[in-house]
């Protein structure tokens, strides 16, 4: 039997979720994101996420990372800043290594009861962030785990449940999604071929508008960004379908870009621009 609480995003329900432009949009109203990606090693992560935020339409871009990356940031996006200040959701993770100020920041975005997209790096801490940072789960909070990241994690949560192996994951990705969600009391985006997006209640969204293309690096960077926006946005929309949008957006990205051969992430932007236009098109 179908089970009613498996859905899927069709181009319609995703038109339906994408912000539509207002005459009265200024900036902040349209959404700040906060980035906290990039190290030494992954300079690349933080340009990445910041390339699908914006291409997905948010109002501004705050990143915070180490004085290295930032220039290399603000040098492929002069329109993003640098440093704290006011924003409406966070994405954090991308390429992270070991920076205090960093790692702070992810704390406080865990502790700030905003909506926050937590992804690569960020993920094998959350646990012990999270309760560093004094606060509890919650959908708002969506970490966007690839199979073996869901494995790491899973093995990582206190309290003796089942730790899969990563094959496990990818052999039943819909059930390991919808038991993470409840386990860790998050939104859950499991990656792969087809996306799985759980909440809490067990309410999931599956979508499958991807292309093998996109298995490549930094293309779940530019998903984060794309995921970040739409959160910062405010829509109204449960995190759970933002998650399940942003997948469409990326997805729908990998296939345009395909329409002119193999690419590399740094191209995804673009593509990711030429999908939501479609979308609000119709
Ligand atoms: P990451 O592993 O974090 O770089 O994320 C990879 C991104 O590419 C995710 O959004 C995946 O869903 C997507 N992806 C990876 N492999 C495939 C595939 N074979 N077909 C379609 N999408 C894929
Ligand atoms: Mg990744």
């Amino acid at each position: 039997l179908p089970d009613p609480d498996v859905r899927s995003l069709e181009p319609d329900d995703a038109a339906r979720l994408l912000p539509a432009p207002r005459p009265d949009w200024h900036k902040y109203s349209r959404g700040v994101l906060g980035v906290v990606a990039g190290s030494r090693e992954y300079p690349g992560a933080a340009v990445l996420t910041v390339a699908g935020a914006l291409a997905a339409g948010v109002g501004m871009v705050r990143v915070l990372a180490p004085e290295r990356v930032r220039d290399l940031v603000l040098a492929a996006h002069p329109e993003a800043v640098g440093g704290a200040g006011r924003v409406q959701a966070w994405a954090v993770g991308p390429g992270i290594a070991d920076d205090a100020d960093q790692h702070r920041a992810l704390q406080s975005s865990l502790a700030s009861g905003l909506p926050v997209v937590v992804d690569a790096s960020g993920l094998g801490g959350w646990a012990a962030d999270l309760e560093a940072s004094g606060a509890g789960p919650d959908e708002r909070m969506v970490l966007t785990p690839h199979a073996g990241e869901l494995a790491a994690l899973l093995g990582s949560l206190a309290g003796g449940g089942v730790a899969p192996e990563r094959e496990d994951i990818e052999a039943e990705p819909l059930r390991w999604a919808r038991g993470a969600a409840r386990r860790c009391g998050t939104t859950v985006l499991l990656k792969g071929a087809a996306t799985v997006c759980a909440a809490p209640d067990g309410t999931v969204f599956v979508q499958s508008q991807g292309h093998p293309y996109l298995a490549t690096a930094g293309s779940g960077d530019t998903l984060t960004g794309i995921l970040g926006a739409l959160l910062a946005t405010a829509s109204g929309a449960r995190p759970v379908e933002l998650a399940a949008l942003a997948a469409f957006v990326h997805g729908s990205a990998g296939r345009i870009a395909a329409e002119g051969g193999p690419y590399g992430a740094g191209q995804l932007a673009g593509a990711v621009r030429e999908a939501v236009a479609r979308l609000q098109r119709g």
